[in-house]
């Protein structure tokens, strides 16, 4: 059987030492294959389990449950390590190597998690087998480093464990530290921990991204995301670039409409949407040529986003949007039909998104009974299960009767860290000195020329909480304390990881700001400084910041 085979580990410089079995990591000299004997033997059903689990978490992350995904399947064999075949759409695991996971105890679900992303990323990004040698070496690099992304969004904490994942397949199928044809064992480690090191940063720049974009410093989360697109443009990165955009375009938009201030799936503001004031469009010009050009970027970058994945779900609705919002509305129209070719009868989130972007659709054409017929979606889209279809129904039902409120309690803490103190102490001299050797990370510089963006990261005196900042003078500095997977302390409020998301909302009230994601949302409350992410409707984590801004 001839198979298109894409390896999880960075082995693409092997291709220089080898003119044959480029992509297999053990077949050269380890006789430890045993063919294809999948008949005689089945693994055992927790294994699956556990595979098909990681493996939906992954696609989740990935954002998309609209169009055929490959296989995942776990095979006993010892061969191939890991794989992935176009030809048969399948991933392949090996019982070996995921009992090789195993064995890395804290990491091996980690481990596994980077091992499955690595091969999706093959698949997502269409990578050739076919390829010359250099651009081979570029998917291979792409694929961990993508799929280090990929996994870090699902949740798994996968940099570091590549090196491990190296040894330990060594060790594991026989082999000796030096093959001819290969690389030594070594210089795999050491390759492995070269892109470890810049998923760990662009991970932690990806991180803060998020978090500025749900607190609303768009201008910083643009430097960040971009810095991270100009090492690797990937649609994620490409597709979060262009949601900021839409996030700043509709901060303007907001201002300068007097209506139709109904929410989009790629932000829910009930406070920005609800609270302010309206002001007559005619004054607003420079509101109007921001508004437009941040859209315009929204748009743009959608459509790069599309280029490289045109069945990439959440850019296809990024670009409607940002079409009806510059009320092209023929070009949304087709948009949106173009998104609904991904999604199938039984999707229901989908189709309630679907169902959702026609209603706005509608609604922002704005003929006299349009808002009836766009009731009328939304209403489809509610019986869908969509959340922010029924928060529009209540815009347009009810919109000064929504209240808001908000516990106005302390600011919230974590791990005992004196967040307030460290914030206020915070200067460039943590960065070039304590930060930087602390924890290995260097000064970054990223954004626009005028501003400097330094990045760091803190684990010192942090039981079970990392912490990012982002430095830029005395006067602009955030810094940002978030929930490890193992964190057990509980917030003010008695939230911890694993509360509903209804115990949030219960607990703290309604969201002063909520980023969708496609895992699901991120709930900001101003008030207290803490960010919930939610995930399949429970708290993944919770983060605690502190900010300046000071201008002059
Ligand atoms: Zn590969």
């Amino acid at each position: 059987m001839r198979l298109l085979l894409f390896l999880l580990l960075p082995l693409s410089t092997l291709a220089q030492y080898s003119d044959d079995h480029s992509c297999h990591f053990a077949v050269a000299t380890a006789a430890t294959a045993t063919a294809e004997d999948l008949n005689g033997y089945s693994v055992p059903l927790y294994k699956h389990e556990t595979v098909r689990q990681v493996y939906a978490k992954l696609c989740l992350a990935a954002g998309e449950n609209n169009r055929p995904l490959p296989g995942c399947k776990l095979v006993r064999r010892e061969k191939y390590v890991a794989s992935f075949s176009f030809k048969l759409k399948q991933i392949t695991i090996e019982e070996k190597a995921y009992d090789l996971c195993a064995s890395l105890g804290a990491d091996s679900l980690n481990a596994l998690a980077a091992m499955i992303s690595h091969e999706l990323i093959h698949f997502y990004d269409r990578h050739s087998h076919e390829a010359d040698e250099t651009t081979k070496r570029n998917q291979e690099w792409t694929a961990d480093l993508e799929g280090g992304i990929l996994a870090q969004r699902a949740g798994y904490q996968v940099y570091g464990v590549q090196a491990k994942l190296i040894n330990s397949v060594y060790s594991s199928y026989g082999l000796p530290a030096l093959m001819k044809g290969y690389p030594s064992q070594d210089e795999r480690v050491k390759l492995a921990e070269k892109v470890s090191t810049q998923l760990e940063r662009l991970w932690y720049r990806f991180k803060l991204a998020n978090l500025m974009s749900v607190t609303g410093d768009y201008d910083a989360a643009l430097a960040y995301y971009q810095s991270v697109a100009d090492t690797f443009p990937s649609r994620e990165i490409l597709q979060n670039l262009s949601t900021v955009y839409a996030l700043r375009g509709l901060e303007y938009w907001t201002k300068i409409t007097d209506g139709a201030h109904i929410v989009f799936p790629f932000e829910l503001d009930p406070e920005s949407r609800l609270s302010k004031g309206y002001a007559a469009p005619d004054t607003m010009t420079m509101e109007r040529i921001e508004m437009q050009n941040n859209l315009n970027n929204a748009l743009s970058l959608a459509q790069q986003a599309i280029q490289l994945d045109e069945n990439y779900m959440p850019a296809r609705v990024n670009k409607a949007c940002a079409l009806m919002l510059l009320r092209r509305f023929d070009e949304a129209d087709k948009a949106v039909r173009e998104a609904a070719v991904l999604v199938s009868d039984d999707d229901d989130a989908g189709n309630g998104l679907l169902a959702l972007l026609r209603g706005n659709l509608i609604y922002l054409e704005g003929a006299a009974d349009n808002q009836k017929k766009a009731v009328k979606q939304w209403t489809i889209a509610k019986n869908y299960g969509s959340s922010l279809a029924e928060t529009n129904l209540n815009i347009v039902s009810n919109t000064n009767k929504i209240t808001l409120t908000q516990i106005t309690g302390e600011r919230e803490k974590m791990d005992g860290f004196p967040i307030d103190k460290y914030l206020l102490n915070l200067n460039i001299y943590d960065y070039s000195t304590a930060l930087s050797t602390e924890n290995k990370l260097p000064v970054i510089n990223v954004g626009a020329s005028e501003e400097k963006h330094y990045t760091g990261a803190r684990t010192k005196d942090l039981k079970a909480s990392y912490i990012l900042i982002d430095f830029v003078s005395e006067n602009r500095k955030s810094v940002w304390q978030c929930t490890r997977p193992d964190h057990r302390t509980e917030t003010l409020n008695g939230i911890s990881i694993g509360s509903t998301e209804q115990d949030v909302l219960d607990k703290y009230g309604p969201p002063s700001g909520i980023v969708q994601t496609p895992l699901g949302r991120y709930l900001l409350y101003r008030k207290s400084m803490i960010i919930f992410q939610i995930e399949n409707g429970r708290v993944g984590e919770w983060v605690v910041y502190r900010m300046v801004n000071k201008w002059g």
